[in-house]
Formats: structure tokens, sequence, C-alpha cells
């Protein structure tokens, strides 16, 4: 006794868990009922564990082969014990993981608090919080806890008001073994009745038995005990499905979309995969892992294997579960192995399949799958040739003609212009800033539909992948824009026909020498653009250079990009350039014009988000030729 006292640790939990308990004690939430699943859930993982680790360790299991749930009520203690023979924990696991938050999700769903308690008890319905959310029904919680392949038993307890402790215990068992000491008013948890049903609706899926031992009668199993995705299809509910969703992929919420299949043939798996519908906080982590677990003949054995799913669709949760890799496979060797390199061109297949039908079929919903994933599933365009062709036809876009849809390439093809042979394209970083670049004005106002390519991924598959069905994808910032051969709609009758007149080349030429000549090495070129309708003047990069945005975006990721030279491009039908050209015919040059020659370039500048090398010089000629005009 004075041993175990004197070996007993008090710890504090870490803040965010703090917070969180906080939050289950004075928690509103109504399906309290949750924290059964989340106990349940944690035991089926423990054994889980056990499971595989026994394979290449079988004394591991002892005298206790049968891995299992118990539920025990006791109404005059006013206990519910939930008890599984799992891997266990010891001392320093006891700390660690039931101190600290464990679950990366636990993080997203403290940081989506909002203080607001009703708002914030509906999120833990949602989210679920795994172990602590005991709290919402018990004053006090003790875990008695023993780890497979150790002696020391221990013992963790904890009111949930800022520390628990823990000591030695010899009446631990292997596994743990969780008793709740109900609060007054939760006495409902004491009713079998009640707990068949919770079992029912939260964990039918999970592949243990779940035990229910009552006051009066026998242990009672309460649940099928075979893993949901080896029952067939017709027998699963939906309600089946949403909760086995939530126990693999800890998300909240439904999927998007669910495929579960039995393959046949040279080689046997079953996979239940699900498209979650709203993108996991580690989507863009750049390890790119994906989260499919992978077991053999039922026995979990990883949810790290890498070969199993390309990254590009590390968006899917779920399990793959094959009879046709030994049980006691190292995980290190899974990467490289045949087996695995198979399931995984079948799961690409019929992924893209599905999300081809989808795309087809119900254009909406996969717009809402598209927002969500569609930079991810972009990577596979150059990370997976063999794919390209069959991922063509399932990448969306937004374009200048488009409004709110998405656009596919094959609606681009289809409806471009007579004549057309390319797919034009703009990119840089937002939606909103490319539609109103000046680029596009001439590409607009033939009626040429421009695709906009706002992410970062876009700047990886466009150079390597070049065309679909034999157009090239070209950049409306790049080279020449050789709009002469699609007519522009004349004008409305009633408008001023002159208005938009250009000035004859000729004059325009004399102009342009002179900005030439006074801007000197800063420009690459100047010349008359056929893009611009509205501005006067936009850069452009040089056939064969590096497009604006995407050397933008090299720089931002630190990466070493050339600097490289634009061209400038002015518009002779803008009433500017216009009465800049009398004022060269007129007087030649003048200390005017070599400003408004700088603030043309500087402006075309500041429209592609470039940095202005010389902001005083700027701002002085601004500042110069505000002074004329307005004297004036
Ligand atoms: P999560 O299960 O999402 O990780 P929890 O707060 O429920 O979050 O649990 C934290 C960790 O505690 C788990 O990841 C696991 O390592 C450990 N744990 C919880 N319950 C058990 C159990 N019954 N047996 C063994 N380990 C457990």
């Amino acid at each position: 006794m004075t041993d175990a006292k004197e070996t007993q640790e008090t710890h504090e939990f870490q803040a965010e868990v703090g917070k969180l308990l906080e939050l289950m004690v004075n928690s509103l939430y109504r399906e309290k009922e949750i924290f059964l699943r989340e106990l349940i859930s944690n035991a089926s993982d423990a054994c889980d564990k056990l499971r595989y680790a026994a394979i290449t360790e079988s004394g591991l299991l002892e005298d206790d082969p049968e891995l299992k749930v118990t539920i025990a009520l006791d109404k005059t203690a006013r206990t519910i014990t939930v008890a599984d023979n799992g891997i266990g924990m010891n001392r320093a696991e006891l700390v660690d993981n039931l101190g600290t938050i464990a679950r990366s999700g636990t993080e997203a769903f403290i940081e989506q608090l909002t203080g607001d308690a009703a708002e914030d008890a509906a999120l833990i319905g949602q989210f679920g919080v795994g172990f602590y959310a005991t709290f919402m029904v018990a004053k006090r919680v003790e875990v008695f806890a023993r780890k497979a392949g150790e002696t020391e038993g221990w013992r963790w307890e904890s009111d949930g008001r800022g520390a628990f402790s823990v000591a030695p215990d010899e009446t631990a068992s292997r596994g743990a073994r969780i008793v709740l000491h109900l609060r007054k008013g939760d006495d409902e948890f004491l009713e079998p009745a009640r707990i068949r049903t919770v079992v029912k609706t939260y964990s039918d899926h999970i592949a243990l038995p779940i035990a229910l031992v009552g006051e009066d009668g026998g242990p009672e199993t309460l649940n099928e005990a075979s893993a949901l995705w080896t029952r067939p299809k017709a027998e699963i509910t939906d309600a089946q499905y949403q909760e086995f969703y939530r126990h693999v992929a800890h998300l909240p919420g439904e999927p998007w979309h669910t495929i579960h299949l039995h393959a046949e043939g040279r080689i046997e798996y079953a996979a239940l995969l699900f498209i979650p519908d709203m993108p996991p906080f580690d989507l863009f982590d750049p390890a790119r892992q994906h989260r499919v677990k992978l077991y053999v003949k039922r026995i979990y054995i990883t949810d790290e294997c890498e070969g199993l799913v390309p990254p590009y669709l590390r968006f899917l949760r779920g399990v793959v579960d094959s009879s046709d890799l030994p049980l006691n496979i190292s995980r290190e060797t899974l990467q490289h192995n045949p087996v695995v390199a198979k399931i995984r061109g079948g799961l690409v297949k019929r992924v893209i399949a599905e999300l081809k039908k989808k795309a087809e079929k119900a254009p909406a919903d996969y717009a809402a799958f598209w927002r969500n994933f569609g930079a991810v599933l972009k990577e596979g365009l150059y990370e997976d040739e063999s794919q390209r062709g069959e991922l063509f036809e399932i990448v969306r876009f937004q374009s200048t003609t488009s409004g709110e849809d998405w656009v596919s390439l094959a609606d681009y093809v289809a409806r471009a212009a007579a004549g057309q042979n390319a797919i034009y394209y703009i990119s840089g970083g937002d939606p909103a800033a490319l539609r109103k670049s000046p680029q596009i004005e001439g590409f607009k106002a033939r009626g040429l539909e421009v695709l906009l390519m706002s992410e970062p991924v876009d700047q990886f598959w466009l150079p390597a992948v070049g065309s679909y069905r034999d157009q090239p994808f070209r950049s409306v910032t790049q080279g020449s824009a050789d709009l002469e051969e699609f007519a522009k709609p004349a004008a409305p009758d009633g408008e001023d026909k002159d208005k938009d007149k250009p000035v004859p080349l000729g004059e325009v030429d004399k102009l342009i020498a002179l900005v030439k000549l006074t801007l000197g090495d800063a420009v690459k070129d100047v010349r008359v653009s056929e893009r611009l309708t509205d501005s006067p003047v936009c850069l452009v990069a040089d056939e064969g250079d590096l497009d604006i945005h995407l050397a933008q975006l090299l720089r931002q990721h630190r990466q070493h990009t050339p600097e490289q030279k634009r061209i400038l491009e002015i518009n002779p039908s803008h009433a500017l350039i216009r009465v800049l050209v009398a004022m060269v015919g007129k007087a030649g040059a003048t200390d005017a014009l070599e400003d408004a020659a700088h603030l043309l370039l500087d402006q075309a500048r500041i429209l592609e988000g470039e940095p202005l090398p010389e902001p005083g010089m700027f701002s002085k000629r601004l500042a110069d030729l505000l002074t004329r005009s307005l004297e004036t």
C-alpha cells in the first residue's frame, strides 16, 4: 500500500486537454451516448494492434487469445465498465495518450471551438473527441491497464478537473478496463436496453464481439462481430456504412461517396473506400500520405502502406483487405510488393471510373468533390501517365465564360471557336484577379474562352503535359496572341464606332521607338498588343520564357528563378495611347513623354503583381504628372 502511494504520480493535463475537459464536463450535448462509441472504437483499435503484434510474437496473446470487448453494468456502484484484452498501455503510454491530445483530428476540433456552449456542444457529436468524451457522463474515470508482454499493471484516475494520477495496480489484466463512475442523472446508461441500442446504432460494424454483462444473466453478444467490408453490400445499411466511415476516417458527417468492392480473379481482395465530404486538415501535408488501412485476412497490418494508394488519391479513407499477402509480411517490404501494386492498379481504375460516373451523371455534386479534392487529383496528371487520359476526362476548370460552372476539357474543345487550335489558359493565384487580367481582354472580346489555372499544382502538370487531344495548352500571358484571324464582333448600332479605332500603326511605331529608348534594358521588347481592348498596357512573357505567374510562384517557394525581361504590349485603341501618339507626333521626345513611358511600365507591373524596382521614382513621376494635369 505504502509502495503504491509512493509511486503514485500526479500529472496535469496538457492545456488543450484541460480546455476540452471543461467543455465535456459542462456539455449541453444531448447525445452523450457517443462516449460508448469512442470507447469501443479505441478498444477495437487496441485489439487490432495486438493481433498484428501477435503474428510475429504469439506469446503476447498469453492464455487469452479471443479478443473481445466487454461492457459491464453495476447499478449499485453506479458504474459502467468497458474492458478489452487488446494491446494495453504501460505507464508512459497512459501518461502520454490520456494526458495529451494524440489525435490531430482533436486539435482540429479544438481550433473550431467558438466559446458558445451550445455551438461547441454540437461539434462534440460531429467530431467525437475520443476518450475524453467519458467525462460527459462520468464524474470520475479509472483506467486499469497492462501492456501485452509486460508484467506490471497500472491504474490511471481522474475527475477531469485539470489533473490525473497514475499508480501501479496488480489487478489490471492485459488490455484496458475503463470504469466510469456515473454522474447523477445519467443512470440511463445502467439499463441494458439502452446499451444494446447504443451499440447497435454506433458500433455494429466493429469486427470484434462486444459482450454485455448485466447484473443478471450471462454475457450477451450485442453486434454482428464480422468485419463490415466482408459482408455482402445488400446486407449493409447506409447508417452502418456511415458509422464505419466515422470510425476509420475520424471525420464527422457522411462520406461524399462510398465504394465497396470484392475483387475476384487472380488477386482477391475486398475494399471499402470512402471519399469524404470535406478536406481533411492534412490534405496538403508535404508527406502526401494516404490513410487507407491495409488488412490481410481480416487482420490489421498498417495504415502506412505507401504503395497501396497513389498520393493523388490520398483523400480516400477506408480499408483494403487482401487474402493474397502473407500475414507475416514486414511493413517495410510492402511498398515494393507486386500484389500490393496490382491491388493499387485495381483501386485506381475503380476510383477513377466512379468519379467519371459522378461527373457525368451528377455534375453539381461532382463540383462539390472537385472543390475539395480537385487540386490533389490534378497531381495525377503528371505523376501517373498511365491514367492521364482518364484523368483528363474528369478534371474541371473555371473559365472566363463559365461563370460559376466548372468546365471539362471535352466541353472546352467542343465549343472552341472555328479555327481555334489551342486551349487558352491564364495562370495565377486568385481566380477573381485572373478574370480581370488585361491579357485576356482581347480573347474575351472575340468570345474565346480562357481557362483559369489558379492552383499551384497547375504549374506542374501544364509544362509536363503539353496537350489534350492534340490541342496544345497555351498561356495567354506568353508569346504572341495570334488573334487577328478571329473577328471581333462589330460594335452595336448607335455606339461611337470610332471610339476603339486604333491609331494608324505608322504613328504608333514612333511612340514605341520612344518608349523602347526610354526604358532600355528594363524590358525585352515593346510592341503593339492584340490581346488588349480596355487596358492601355500589359506585360507578357516571351515565347520560351517562364510564364510570369509561374515565376512568381517559384519565387514564393524560394526556388531559384532566373530574372527574365518581359515584353511590354501597348493598346493602340486606348485613349491614353492615342494621346501619347499624338504628343510624339507633335513634339517628339519630352520629359513628360519619358515620364509617361516609365509610368506605363510600372502600371503594367502593378497589374501583374510584380514589385516596382523604384517605388520612389514611380511616386515622384505620378505626382509630377498629376500636378501638371490638375494645374491646367
Ligand atoms: P484516438 O483514439 O483518436 O487516438 P483517444 O483520446 O480516444 O484518441 O485515445 C488516445 C490514445 O490512447 C489512443 O490513440 C491509444 O493510443 C490510447 N488508447 C485509448 N484507449 C485505449 C485502449 N482501450 N487500449 C489501448 N490504448 C488505448
